[in-house]
């Protein structure tokens, strides 16, 4: 395999956000000669994230990663919550284990992304933010460098970090563009409250930090959740919905979110709060069979790049993946650079890296959540069922009480609900998830 002569760089990494952040730090460190271009003004002001890192991994890269870091608050509350109209039932789910060792944080991505390209540049990366990209330079079947407006850089191998879209992925034909039911579409504000109201309003001391994820009436029955997430002195609120039942549903997102914001159960959280940022951004959902191919000879693709996040209902996850990718994309770019073969072949090994990771593990576990997840019925039935059931063991109307499995009988005997659906639900849910 031919290799550029004298490139300008070892590695030429694409876009500034967690996945291409980290890896960039880790090449930087191992002492290659690393360029991060961002066409952000800086690191972070294109990015939107929920706000929920699961922080291991992270500190696997960064050692001091939650003192050092402008994390927010650690999450010891997690609260699910099924929506409805007029009730809602939810699980409180709070484990002081969570936070020792800490499990996840919630963060800001204009302060996060910032941070981590400082950390590039403290080792030694060389940051071009305001840049676009507009293709990969090629030679053969092989990446040489990247096109910018009018300048040309080349690099041994050149990492497309570029987001759920990579136009850059795409460009050289790794990847198709996403079919609609892989994505979909995220809407979130951070709302300015004061600290002490935000400790009251969701009972917590201290750095403790919750994170509420609502389905349902939320987003009005089309198929996604609604989130809220605790900062120090803000809140992260958001809804993610599926692309293909918005549009089949012919519903518009902003609506929705405007929907969830005045919930009689969401409102009361944000009152006497303050909009500081709002923003929208697609989100990729196809889980495992979105990620295709993300080596060619002389470029690796990492992160939302190469499709990979995770909603498994509970959890959404898509910053620690990323950084889970940065890790396994910087020792197989390191190695392929210490043998001077930066080929496909050789490169394939950050594959290898990453199925043996966390990440592709939770990929392979999760393969069959992203269709479980299109099953209408967990976005209204599931939910007004639960709730009704409640109804009748709670309220006391003088008629004689009926154990609670009748109880449940009568309410799924009103539920458009059918037993077989229950059951079939039940083994697919516990398949998926
Ligand atoms: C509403 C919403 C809620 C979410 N909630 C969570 C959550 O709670 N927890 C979680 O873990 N994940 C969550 N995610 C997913 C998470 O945000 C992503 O998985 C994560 O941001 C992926 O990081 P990345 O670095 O791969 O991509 P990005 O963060 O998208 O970074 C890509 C970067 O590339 C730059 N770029 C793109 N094209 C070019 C180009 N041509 N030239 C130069 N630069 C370019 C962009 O400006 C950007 O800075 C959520 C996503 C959304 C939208």
């Amino acid at each position: 395999m031919t290799e550029p002569v004298e490139p300008d760089f070892d590695v030429i990494v694409i876009g500034a956000g967690i996945a291409g952040c980290v890896t960039a730090y880790q090449l930087a460190q191992q002492g290659r000669s690393v360029l991060l271009v961002e066409r952000g003004e800086e690191p972070g002001s294109k990015n939107l994230s929920g706000g929920v890192l699961y922080s291991r991994g992270m500190e696997q890269v960064f050692p001091d990663f939650l003192t050092e870091a402008p994390v927010e608050r650690r999450i010891t509350r997690n609260y699910i919550n099924f929506i409805n109209g007029d009730s809602s039932v939810a699980v409180d789910y709070r484990d002081a284990r969570l936070a020792e060792p800490v499990n996840a944080v919630t963060v800001l991505r204009a302060k996060l992304d910032p941070w981590l390209a400082a950390k590039c540049e403290e080792a030694g990366a060389l940051i071009m933010p305001g840049v676009r990209v507009d293709r990969v330079l090629t030679e053969g079947t092989r990446v040489v460098g990247v096109q910018a407006g009018d300048d040309e850089l080349r690099a041994h191998v050149v990492v497309a970090a570029d987001g759920v879209n990579s136009f850059i992925a795409q460009d050289v034909g790794l990847r198709k563009k996403p079919p609609q039911h892989h994505l979909a579409v995220g809407v979130k504000a951070v709302v300015s409250l004061p600290r002490k109201t935000i400790e009251d309003r969701f009972t917590l001391t201290g750095d403790e930090g919750a994170a509420v994820a609502a389905v349902g009436d939320c987003t009005e029955g089309v198929g996604g959740g609604g989130f809220l997430y605790t900062n120090i002195d803000s809140l992260s609120i958001g809804i993610v919905v599926r692309l293909d039942d918005l549009t089949a549903k012919k519903k518009v997102v902003t609506d929705i979110f405007d929907h969830f914001l005045e919930h009689r159960f969401i409102a009361p959280y944000l009152e006497g709060g303050e909009m500081l940022e709002y923003g929208c951004h697609l989100v990729a959902e196809g889980g495992l069979d979105m990620v295709g191919d993300i080596v060619m000879d002389g470029m690796v693709v990492v992160g939302d790049a190469a499709g990979l996040t995770l909603n498994t209902g509970l959890t959404v996850r898509g910053m620690d993946l990323a950084v889970g990718s940065a890790v396994a994309a910087a020792e197989a770019v390191g190695a392929a650079l210490d043998q001077k073969n930066t080929s496909r072949a050789t490169l394939a090994a950050y594959r290898e890296k990453l199925f043996a990771s966390y990440v592709g593990k939770d990929m392979e576990t999760y393969a069959k959540a992203p269709h479980f997840l299109e099953t209408d019925r967990m976005y209204k039935e599931y939910g007004e069922l639960l709730a009704d059931v409640l109804y009748g063991a709670f309220n006391h109307d003088l008629k004689p009480r009926e154990h609670l499995v009748k109880v449940a009988r009568g309410s799924l005997a009103h539920s458009p609900l059918k037993i077989m659906q229950l059951v079939k639900d039940g083994i697919a849910g516990a398949r998926a998830l």
